[in-house]
């Protein structure tokens, strides 16, 4: 059958599969959360003794030694649906935990939403769990285990799938909750306890779904595990506190192993650890936001975290031949879902002659029509490249550009260098 996904970017790294070894019959992926390689390389070197069950996989594992970078952005919902379709974010839709449909003039917020966001990501990529589908028959099981993408999984709590029993869950919860590490509440570190809690729920409903006897086993788990992303960003990488996530973490992945080995199932399944970004240090208390200055210093733009949409307009520009007259049309920079580029009333237009990069001579001042028109004479005399034209459209950033249409720049490094006299040479 085939097997690749519809769309996949990038190859297939056929040096991590062993051809002589037999097919595995189901695939399991443990993602942790915001766990950088280094961290768990520098935790199993440094501790011999620790983490036997992450160790355990990894010493038959394909490595990749250097990491790897699932996405750009590289962040939690862009990169979920990354590993669960095989596309980038660019062809997959979900380009950053927030981002702005520009047709729709509408910021959107899958990670801020959490549950019900397989709608967000392209019907056109397909998804590990719709290909398991695809491959093995509507029947075969497939399950999120509180995956941010779960498309096509039957088991999917946040898309609001669930197949497990409520009160066998119950039981299970108080069982695995002795997993988790007493620091979080000798810390009052309420978001570590929620996460923690988070995760018992996770293996609980895997324990089910491998235990029942009216379900089939599942043939694919993606399985996320939170408390080492929040750990991480409370407690900063490489600290105490990211060595006892780690090992509650290995604790619930061992729970995994021996009921898969209870199963009969270790041996057929094919485990990859792997995570959706890194954790970089970072000083919180700061609340640094550095997207938002392009609105501070008078820019117009959607902003969210970490990602910027300027608002700009399109201008269409037009001397006559004879030089005398000159119009512009105004349109809005992003065109609607229709294609069209709306036209902008009300601009304000000013026209000056330019003298050696800064506006002379007034030629004309004014505003344009509902057409998105200004119109106005010119010195036929004055090439052009000497006339500036700058717009100031409603919701959007100002521009100046000369007749010619080349848009004038400020020179960002005299600007951002203005005592550096070797810049200004070379600029
Ligand atoms: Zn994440």
């Amino acid at each position: 059958p085939d097997v690749y996904l519809k769309r996949q970017d990038g190859e297939v790294l056929g040096d991590l599969l062993d051809s002589q070894a037999p097919t595995p019959r189901s695939i399991y992926v443990f993602l942790l959360d915001g766990l950088h390689h280094t961290e768990l390389e520098d935790r199993l070197e440094a501790d011999p003794d620790t983490l036997p069950n992450l160790r355990a996989l990894r010493e038959t594992a394909a490595v990749l030694a250097s990491g790897s970078i699932v996405n750009f952005p590289s962040i939690t919902w862009p990169s979920h649906t990354t590993i669960g379709t095989g596309t980038w974010c660019g062809h997959h839709d979900v380009v950053n935990p927030s981002y702005y449909l520009r047709d729709e003039r509408k910021m959107i917020s899958p990670q801020g939403q959490q549950v019900e966001t397989e709608g967000f990501a392209n019907p056109e990529v397909e998804s590990l769990y719709e290909a398991f589908a695809r491959v093995r028959g509507e029947a075969s099981l497939t399950a999120a285990i509180h995956a941010p993408f779960g498309r096509g999984a039957k088991h999917a709590v946040l898309e609001r799938r669930n197949l497990c029993n409520r009160d066998v869950l119950h039981g299970l919860n108080d069982e695995l909750s002795r997993d988790e590490d007493p620091r979080w509440r000798e810390d009052k570190n309420e978001d570590a306890v929620r996460e923690s809690t988070l995760d018992t729920r996770g293996v609980a409903q895997v324990f089910d779904l491998f235990r029942r006897d009216d379900l089939p086993s599942p043939d694919f788990v993606f399985h996320e595990l939170i408390l080492t992303d929040g750990v991480g960003h409370d407690y900063g990488p490489h600290s105490e506190g990211m060595r006892s996530a780690l090992e509650e973490s290995d604790r619930r992945i061992g729970r995994i192993l021996d009921l898969l080995e209870e199963q009969g199932q270790r041996q057929e399944t094919l485990f990859v650890v792997t995570a959706d970004h890194g954790m970089a240090p970072q000083d919180v208390s700061l609340a640094a936001n550095p997207g938002r200055h392009v609105k501070t210093v008078g820019l117009s733009a959607q902003v969210a975290d970490s990602m910027v949409w300027l608002l700009d307009c399109h201008l269409e520009i037009e001397r006559a031949a004879d030089g005398r007259t000159a119009r512009i049309i105004v349109r809005h920079g992003d065109a609607l879902t229709s294609g069209e580029r709306p036209v902008l009333a009300n601009a304000r237009i000013s026209v000056h002659r330019l003298e050696v990069d800064v506006p002379g001579e007034e030629l004309a001042e004014g505003t344009t029509d509902n057409q998105g028109l200004f119109a106005f004479s010119t010195p036929a005399e004055i090439p052009s490249s000497e006339i500036l034209v700058r717009v100031e459209a409603p919701g959007c950033s100002p521009r100046n550009l000369t007749l010619d249409g080349m848009s004038r720049r400020k020179d960002l490094r005299g600007a951002l260098y203005p005592d550096s006299e070797q810049l200004h040479e070379h600029a």
